[in-house]
Formats: C-alpha cells, sequence, structure tokens
C-alpha cells in the first residue's frame, strides 16, 4: 500500500489515465474537494474500487477557501438541532486527533455585556460541551472581565461583563484536502486533477459512466463507474464557485447567475451595512501590514 502512496506521481499521468478508461469502477466521484476526497478514503477503507477526478487542482473549490475553522457548530443548539451538534464536535474531535499537525485547537474568547447573558452563555457551553462528550481539546471556562483583560490586553471591549473561553480548531483546508486524496490513493483509489467530467453516460437510463476531458492535453476518456458522485460542490453556489474561480484568476468580472439574483443583493446589502463600521480599522490594519503603500 505504502508503495502505491510513494509513487503517486504526476509522472504517472499518462498510466493513471490509461486505467481510468480501462476499469470499471464500483465508484467514480466527480470533485477533488474536501466532499470527493473523503468519499475516497472511505471507499477505499471499505474495499471499494474508486476513482476520483477534479477538473483543476485538488481543493481548488471551496476547500481551499474557508475560514478554516472545524468548529462544533454551537450557534445550532439555538435551533435545538442537538443531534447535528453532537456529530459536529465527534467530527471536529475525530479530525484533530487523526491530523494532529493541520488541525489545531484554536482559543476562541466569547464576550458577554451583562450578568444576565453571561449566566445564559455559561449554560450554554456547558451543553455545548456535553453534546461533545466533554472530548473537546480543554472545556469551555468562564471568564471574568479583569480575565479578559489580561489575555487580550490591546482591545476595548466597552461594557464588557464577562466572557467564556472556548476551544475550537483551525485547520489548514486545502493541505487537509490533500491528506485525505492522499488516504484514498494509500488505500487502493485512483485520484486524477485536471480532468474534467463533461456529460455523464447512460444506458437504459441508468449512469454507466462518465465523458470527461483530460485539460492537459485535450483529449476525451471513457470511464466507466457502476456508481457516480457529484461532489462538485453545493448546488446554490455553483455559479458562486464560478464567480471564485473568475476572480481567483482576475480573468472576468464576477457575474452573478440570475437566479440567485435575491442572494447577491442580500449579500451585497449586509455588505455596504457592515463596510462603513469597519472601514476605519481596515485601513488602520492595511497601514500596518504594508506602511509603503
Ligand atoms: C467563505 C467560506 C467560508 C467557509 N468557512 C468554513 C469553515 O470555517 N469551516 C468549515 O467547516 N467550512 C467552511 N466553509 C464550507 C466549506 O468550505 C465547504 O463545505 C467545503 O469546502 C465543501 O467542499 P466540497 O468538496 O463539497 O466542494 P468544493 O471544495 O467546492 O469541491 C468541489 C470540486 O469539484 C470540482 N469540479 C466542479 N465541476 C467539476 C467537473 N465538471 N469535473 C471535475 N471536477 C469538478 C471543483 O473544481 C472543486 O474542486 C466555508 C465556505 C466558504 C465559501
Amino acid at each position: 500500500m505504502k508503495t502505491e502512496l510513494m509513487s503517486w506521481s504526476a509522472k504517472r499521468r499518462p498510466e493513471y489515465l490509461e486505467q481510468l478508461c480501462e476499469t470499471t469502477y464500483d465508484v467514480l466521484i466527480i470533485g477533488g474537494g474536501i466532499t470527493g476526497a473523503g468519499i475516497l478514503r472511505g471507499c477505499g477503507l471499505q474495499g471499494i474500487k474508486a476513482a476520483l477526478i477534479e477538473k483543476d487542482d485538488f481543493a481548488f473549490g471551496t476547500s481551499s477557501k474557508s475560514t478554516r475553522l472545524a468548529h462544533g457548530g454551537a450557534r445550532y443548539i439555538v435551533n435545538l438541532e442537538f443531534g447535528l451538534v453532537r456529530e459536529e464536535t465527534h467530527e471536529r474531535d475525530w479530525m484533530r486527533n487523526a491530523f494532529p499537525n493541520m488541525v489545531r485547537p484554536v482559543p476562541i474568547i466569547y464576550a458577554n455585556y451583562n450578568a444576565t447573558e453571561s449566566l445564559a452563555m455559561r449554560m450554554y457551553f456547558k451543553i455545548y460541551d456535553a453534546l461533545s462528550g466533554w472530548k473537546n481539546y480543554k472545556n469551555t471556562r468562564h471568564l471574568s472581565k479583569k480575565e479578559i483583560e489580561m489575555l487580550e490586553p490591546n482591545l476595548k471591549f466597552p461594557g464588557l461583563h464577562s466572557g467564556s473561553l472556548l476551544y475550537e480548531c483551525i485547520i489548514n483546508d486545502a493541505r487537509l484536502t490533500i491528506e485525505v486524496v492522499k488516504e484514498g490513493v494509500m488505500s487502493g483509489g485512483v485520484a486524477v486533477n485536471y480532468v474534467r467530467a463533461k456529460r455523464v453516460v447512460t444506458k437504459n437510463e441508468r449512469a454507466v459512466g462518465v465523458e470527461a476531458q483530460d485539460r492537459e492535453t485535450g483529449h476525451i476518456l471513457n470511464i466507466n463507474a457502476r456508481n457516480i458522485i457529484n461532489a462538485t460542490g453545493s448546488g446554490l453556489f455553483s455559479s458562486f464557485q464560478e464567480g471564485i474561480e473568475k476572480m481567483v484568476h482576475q480573468r472576468d468580472r464576477f457575474e452573478p447567475n440570475p437566479k440567485n439574483r435575491a442572494v447577491y443583493e442580500t449579500m451585497y446589502k449586509c455588505y455596504q451595512d457592515f463596510y462603513p463600521r469597519v472601514a476605519d480599522l481596515y485601513r488602520k490594519t492595511k497601514k500596518i501590514a504594508s506602511p509603503k503603500e
């Protein structure tokens, strides 16, 4: 197995492409973000013959553009989604143990501004810790006003009462994706980037494969598979994703999909409300970061 990973190299790309066209896979995954990578890994661990194709580099989509926080979903407690919080906290803690070099605990201060809020948040975070099975890096701790001022002497909290110190995790999203792809390959899967799925091939109304294009050579590849998984990112944000691609490459102007106009208009309004409040801080930060500008 190790030999397989050690020899996973761009130099062997023609061989992988040949393999893609000659094998009938149990599962073909389209999209090499964290979702596709996780599915490849999961298939490999269960002995399912799987292949993954990605149209750009691995983690090209939102999997390299997140805020890099692996949180346990504390905010979902408000919606009484306890099962979801339980699952998310357990996943976060599993990732911290499985990839300690890439998923690191990060302390977060939650500030309270009056006694009622302070009491409510203490109870809230107790529930959060309990839902994680008390397995988080450290349980949430109450902080007095003085402790917060000591921990963050450069920040001003007008009207501060007290706070909570909780731990979430910070991740390197793109690298984590690559590591998960590598684990998928190590357990027998095939993963090739710069291969774009063009259309699903059907036979008797059943999907039997995918017609794809090698973006390096332009060659068309016919990949056979019993099951095809679309892991190309969220439907709502597929146009958003294209927008991100355009912005990243600065090829074009960002044109929102007219179908999602309401979403963009709301986002833009939030931005308009928010920006004047942080503009000054932004300018100051920029000045510190690049004093010559
Ligand atoms: C601004 C922002 C902040 C976020 N912050 C967080 C956070 O703090 N914590 C957190 O857990 N989550 C966060 N998320 C969510 C998280 O980033 C996404 O849930 C996750 O990246 C989704 O991964 P994915 O694999 O489903 O999609 P993607 O990463 O978008 O992967 C889809 C892949 O499919 C490929 N693809 C598309 N079409 C084709 C095709 N035809 N053929 C082959 N490949 C194709 C794309 O190139 C892409 O690489 C954030 C998201 C955003 C946008």
